[in-house]
């Protein structure tokens, strides 16, 4: 019997746990026998292990992880198996806007696409393709993680806490989880917030 394709999307800031929430729908399509791919874009996927890497190496199960090269979307008609009914897209931000177009595809052909990503950047600017992909998705859920500095309020921001003005700088320690309140108040101050765990 075929399957009903659609679209998930789970948004947020870094830190909100939609690698976690990723892995869990990942889990239970594996549960149900599905074969898995798991597309990241394969500049942040060098070096040390993502957080999805970790979450998924326990799952038992056919997935596969696929490295995208530079985040180049219009190549994913080689890259994705034709066998793969669920297709996991991971750090969507960093793909161009040919993402949009396959996974609506994916869905026509009967596929469960689950895409995870920021939704904004440093500026709270849309990132990348993420609004577009809202959009088309039949579901969408935002996580939050809490607010790092008033620590009570839900995060909504990825705060950068170095001064680099790229949209793009990857790594962890450059960024805090804030809410709309305080990252006004950082951004009314400037650079030079630390950071300061519990
Ligand atoms: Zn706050």
């Amino acid at each position: 019997m075929p399957m009903a394709g659609f679209i998930k999307v789970i948004a947020g800031e870094m830190f909100s746990g939609k690698s976690t929430e990723l892995a869990r729908l990942v889990e239970r399509a594996l549960i149900a026998g599905l074969p898995v791919q798991v597309l990241v874009p394969a500049f942040s996927h060098r070096g040390s292990l993502r957080d999805v890497d970790e979450r998924l190496a326990r799952l038992v199960g056919r997935w596969t992880i696929v490295p995208v090269p530079d985040g180049a979307a219009e190549r994913l008609d080689e890259l994705v198996d034709r066998d793969a009914l669920v297709v996991a897209v991971d750090e969507a931000q960093f793909f161009d806007r040919h993402l949009v177009t396959h996974c609506r595809r994916w869905r026509a052909e009967g596929r469960q696409v689950l895409v995870a990503g920021l939704d904004m950047d440093y500026r709270e600017q849309p990132f990348g393709a993420m609004g577009d992909l809202m959009c088309i998705a039949n579901e969408v859920v935002k996580v939050h993680a809490v607010c790092t500095r008033c620590r009570q309020a839900d995060a909504f921001i990825s705060h950068r806490l170095s001064a680099e003005s790229a949209q793009v700088v990857v790594g962890e320690h450059n960024y805090t989880a804030l809410c709309g309140d305080c990252y006004r108040a950082e951004g009314a101050a400037g650079i030079g917030y630390t950071r300061s765990m519990p």
